[in-house]
């Protein structure tokens, strides 16, 4: 346990750290997302980031409706995990200099993310069942099911144009 973070004492305190960490890192994402649109050439890759950004917000705000709904207040905890992920995006994307090979490692950047927040969610749906919070189980699981999706449309577009291209 670190210096300044509250303890964890029973499954409810976990479950509220890990919606405060996905809540910090939805947050990141929607901060990252923008430089991921800028740097994609590819039309369907900078398409799919937009239209991930539009459904990342839309997270953010279901977030804080969970928050409601367990009458807490909304409030993020530094997810390193995240953080890390968004660093390694960064220093890989500035290290190509192939605009077909870049959007490679653009998708691939994005994938890392997109599996990081279906874990979490993965296991927030799990907790939210054991310990009976069912009002917020809904929309845990509409969230997972939207990275999946993203996560799927991610591999199509990979498997489609970018990669062909790069080779
Ligand atoms: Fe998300
Ligand atoms: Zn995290
Ligand atoms: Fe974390
Ligand atoms: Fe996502």
């Amino acid at each position: 346990m670190g210096l300044f973070t509250t303890p964890i004492k029973n499954l409810d305190d976990l479950f509220l750290h890990t919606l405060q960490d996905i809540y910090y890192a939805e947050k990141q994402i929607t901060k990252a997302l923008p430089m991921m649109i800028e740097k994609a050439q590819n039309p369907a890759l900078k398409q799919g980031f937009t239209s991930h950004l539009h459904e990342t917000e839309q997270q953010v705000t279901r977030l804080e409706q969970v928050f409601a709904a367990l009458n807490q207040q909304p409030k993020g905890v530094t997810c390193e995990a995240i953080d890390g992920i968004i660093k390694e995006a960064k220093q890989v994307v500035s290290d190509v200099e192939d605009p077909a090979v870049r959007d490679v490692a653009l998708a691939t950047s994005a994938q890392a993310v997109e599996h990081y927040e279906i874990a979490r969610y993965g296991s927030l749906v799990a907790l939210a069942n054991q310990l009976g919070h069912h009002q917020v189980v809904k929309l845990l699981q509409q969230t997972l099911e939207e990275e999946k999706a993203a996560d799927r449309k991610l591999t199509q577009i990979s498997e489609s144009h970018v990669n062909k291209k790069a080779a």
